[in-house]
């Protein structure tokens, strides 16, 4: 069975970048009916912040990605980290250096003189100490490989590598270290991740070997780079998840656009996350850098705005409202009347924030709409006002107030005036939205119901 993680370190928001990897750890273990595990890799305390741990929990919530098990906080390990590294010393695969860091830099200086690869010399490799850092013994010969899920074939010689430091001197285990026990303790056999570890990993599977533990699969993820082929960054746009919330994204869309960012099933471009997890595949993850566009996230987003069911858009409005407003203003609009709405703006809105934008002249009684001024200026003039309240009596008059009687009482009304419907197209548009764009006015009014156009038409012939 397998068992993939996403291991973030709480030093900031979840960026997109950091999600896209998670996503397909969470994607790897669903596809094959695995387990998903969390861990917090929270030991830095000094960058480590409750804030950050709750806005990648609260993100990876919104984005649907559950973790399995309880939440693995890596700083509430550290006897255990400790433990493996007396064990790795007892049997001999890790040793104590007093080396200082001048006796270590000065060792470098002397291998990159002589051409070789700067490290660590292994002085305190058999001298027996007892105290200071402690250093895995790397050996001597050979390489350290691996296939990777993503990259293919890596194998690095391991002169290459330095005897590395698990245990500083101050008692704390380092982070390669720390990284495998969590991960051997955790079961986890597939470790995704992003691509800027890629060298960690030979020396993380030395300390899987020194064990004698399994060796996971590991698969590492590419970058995500801005348009301009540069490492994403503030200048492209929000790199939160929690951001793409806040203006009012769909994450349905979140995890499919990022999803297409590195994995692809020939052209398909939209997928469930049902699909998604019935489809993916490591093996169609690329491996260059990809780029986000967010031109392309707003269209899958629009998408997605289309399809999504009117009373869970109501839903978000009603919360969002709320956000701007507070409860209880929020309270006087029912979840009815977005309802009635979404249908009409669906295809139109880009986010639900501009949902909500655009559902205000809906939702606002008669008396409070307001009214664009240059508009009203062109548009209600004084031939145009009586051609509208003419209007109005025949709306009044009708007995059904349904798309196809408004058609049928406009055409009339058109024929008997013996002019054309763009006289008083924007003219009643004004009057009934205040403003010159909305969606088509028969649709408009039925949304808006019989009383709600006629008083609105009313006050704008005042
Ligand atoms: N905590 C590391 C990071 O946030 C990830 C370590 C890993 O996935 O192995 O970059």
């Amino acid at each position: 069975k397998i068992v993939s993680r996403f291991a973030p370190s709480p030093t900031g928001y979840l960026h997109i970048g950091g999600a896209r990897t998670a996503l397909f750890s969470w994607l790897l273990a669903r596809a094959t009916g695995g387990e998903f595990r969390l861990r917090i890799e929270d030991t830095d305390r000094e960058r480590s912040t409750q804030e950050a741990t709750d806005a990648i929990i609260d993100s990876m919530k919104w984005l649907g990605l559950e973790h399995d098990g309880e939440i693995v906080f890596q700083s509430t390990r550290k006897d255990r980290h400790n433990e493996v590294i007396d064990q790795l010393i007892a049997n001999g695969h890790a040793y104590y250096c007093l080396c200082s860091k001048e006796d270590v830099d000065a060792m470098r200086e002397k291998a990159m003189k002589e051409g070789r690869k700067p490290k660590y010399d292994g002085t305190c490799r058999e001298k027996g100490l007892t105290e200071g850092v402690v250093r895995l013994k790397t050996p001597q010969e050979g390489a350290t490989g691996f296939t990777d899920m993503v990259k293919g074939p890596i194998n690095v010689e391991n002169v290459e590598m330095d005897d590395m430091i698990l245990r500083r001197s101050d008692g704390t285990p380092t982070y390669n270290l720390a990284v495998v026990v969590d991960d051997h303790d955790m079961g986890v056999n597939h470790v995704m991740r992003g691509d800027d570890h890629v060298n960690n990993t030979p020396r993380q599977i030395l300390i899987y070997r020194a064990m004698g533990w399994d060796v996971p699969q590991f698969g590492h993820v590419p970058m995500i780079l801005g348009p301009d082929k540069k490492k994403l960054s503030k200048r492209h746009g929000a790199l939160s998840v929690m951001e793409y919330e806040k203006m009012g994204y769909l994450p349905e869309a979140v995890t499919n656009y990022l999803a297409r960012l590195g994995w692809s099933h020939g052209d398909q471009e939209l997928f469930t996350m049902d699909e998604m997890v019935e489809l993916f595949s490591p093996d169609h993850l690329g491996n260059s850098p990809s780029v986000f566009d967010l031109t392309k996230f707003e269209w899958v987003n629009g998408q997605y705005m289309q399809k999504a069911d009117p009373e869970r858009l109501a839903e978000m409005l009603c919360d969002f409202l709320a956000r701007e407003v507070g409860e209880e203003e929020a309270a006087s609009v029912s979840k009815a009347d977005f309802a009635k709405v979404a249908p009409l703006l669906q295809p139109r809105a880009k986010s639900i924030v501009d949902m909500l934008e655009q559902s205000r002249p809906f939702i606002v009684d008669a008396s409070f709409l307001p009214y664009d001024e240059k508009a009203v200026k062109k548009f209600l003039t004084e031939e145009t006002k009586p051609l509208l309240e003419e209007i109005a009596e025949r709306i009044e008059a009708l007995d059904e107030f349904t798309e196809k009687s408004l058609e049928d009482v406009h055409r009339q009304f058109l024929e008997d005036k013996d002019i054309k419907f763009k006289i008083i197209a924007q003219p009643i548009r004004v009057a009934i939205m205040g403003k010159t764009q909305s969606p088509g006015l028969f649709e408009t009014m039925i949304v808006l119901g019989k009383e709600q156009t006629l008083a609105r038409m009313k006050r704008a012939i005042e």
